[in-house]
């Protein structure tokens, strides 16, 4: 690595040498402690099975400002595919290439040299800085997050503004903050018929038949009409698995998987007892089983959203939109707490892609305008 690297990029690319592939931390964490504690932050692991997390505060006041990150990335895909290793960090025209460098340890780089610097200026603060760090956002996410906030639950720890550094950005740096996101919630359906020869129907019941029926019925209902908040809920099947790889046998049995994307215009409890009675119209034997894996949030404008958007306004000279669109994040486990919570962070094009990378200006861009965040919320 160069002399020349600036705090940022050499703390990314120490992050993304490390192959922290969920939920292996790879010792990503021990070095932000390292440097945090340098600053003077109080440094805690808090493990929960192979699930590494790092609780990181400077400060004693009550109101809580929050980054929150992961250090565990996705795997690389086939290796052949990338034009330079990707837990080798390659730096080449202005570009940082790694797994991760997007999403997020290029976002977690930018927060701990911005808390290097915010820390350095300023004296006993009237208010708290805090990391959360976890290496199990791209898994089951059980351990990660979840568990930590539980954790500040039962301390009574409160979080007033929590900004996550994921990939928010489309064409350009800033571009989008997110203040909210969707839920999710997937269904497992069976449609259970009666397996016989193809030549005579009328002995069998054929359940892609019905199961055809059903996924037509749920992708042509409309669910609701979003709000201002959020768009329309929406369902998409992803998996349809059925026969016996024989042309002349109808199964026994088919299986679909479905998913919605809900905002705060549907509840869950609804949404699964509409497909329970679209399913039942046209099956009589079936199971179909549930997993909530995250209910919306929405942080409305106010401190926390007028904080970043004029952060990213005077560092970056764009207006950021304020948007719900997107997958779940972290977010979901931390706005309970009765936090605001924003994501912000790269343009998102390459992210979980191969030959994933960040602009590096926009790295030192990023680590200023997180720094600014912390001088608008703690100082001011
Ligand atoms: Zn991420």
């Amino acid at each position: 690595m160069s002399a020349a690297h600036s705090p940022t990029l050499s703390l990314a690319c120490d992050l993304i040498a490390r192959e922290s592939v969920t939920p292996t931390d790879a010792g990503c964490q021990a070095m932000l402690a390292a440097r945090l504690s340098a600053s003077g932050f109080r440094c805690e692991t808090l493990q929960f099975g192979e699930v590494t997390n790092l609780w990181a505060t400077w400060g004693e006041g009550r109101r809580t400002l929050l980054f929150a990150g992961h250090t565990d990335v996705v795997p690389a895909g086939p290796l052949e595919l990338w034009d330079t290793p990707p837990f080798t960090p390659t730096v080449r025209e202005g570009l940082l290439f790694g797994r991760g460098a997007a999403d997020m340890k290029g976002s977690i780089a930018a927060m701990v040299t911005a808390a290097e610097r915010f820390t350095a200026r300023h004296g006993a603060p009237a208010a708290t800085l805090a990391f959360l760090i976890t290496s199990d956002e791209e898994g089951v996410a059980v351990d990660g997050t979840a568990r930590v906030v539980e954790e500040l639950r039962k301390r009574e720890q409160p979080v007033d503004w929590c900004v996550v550094g994921e990939p928010s950005s489309g064409a350009s740096l800033g571009d989008t903050v997110r203040n909210g996101r969707r839920g999710s919630l997937s269904a497992t359906l069976r449609v259970i018929g009666r397996q016989g020869h193809v030549a005579y129907p009328q002995l069998a019941d054929n359940p892609i038949h019905r199961l055809a029926r059903i996924a037509a019925a749920l992708s042509e209902e409309r669910w609701d009409d979003g709000n201002r908040y959020f768009p329309p809920t929406s369902l998409q099947v992803s998996n349809i698995a059925a026969g016996t790889g024989a042309e002349n046998v109808i199964p026994a049995h088919a299986d679909m998987r479905f998913n919605f994307r809900f905002g705060s215009a549907s509840e869950p409890e609804a949404l699964q007892s509409r497909s329970e009675a679209i399913v039942a119209a046209h099956a009589s034997r079936y199971t179909l089983d549930w997993r909530l894996s995250g209910q919306p949030f929405y942080t409305p404008e106010g401190r926390l959203t007028e904080a970043v958007s004029t952060a990213v306004a005077e560092h970056l000279g764009i207006e950021p939109q304020l948007s719900t669109g997107g997958g779940t994040s972290d977010g979901r486990f931390i706005a309970p707490l009765g936090a605001q919570v924003v994501e912000l962070g790269p343009i998102n094009a390459t992210i979980h892609q191969v030959n994933e990378h960040v602009s590096i200006a926009d790295l030192e861009r990023l680590s200023a305008v997180y720094e600014d965040i912390m001088q608008r919320l703690l100082a001011a």
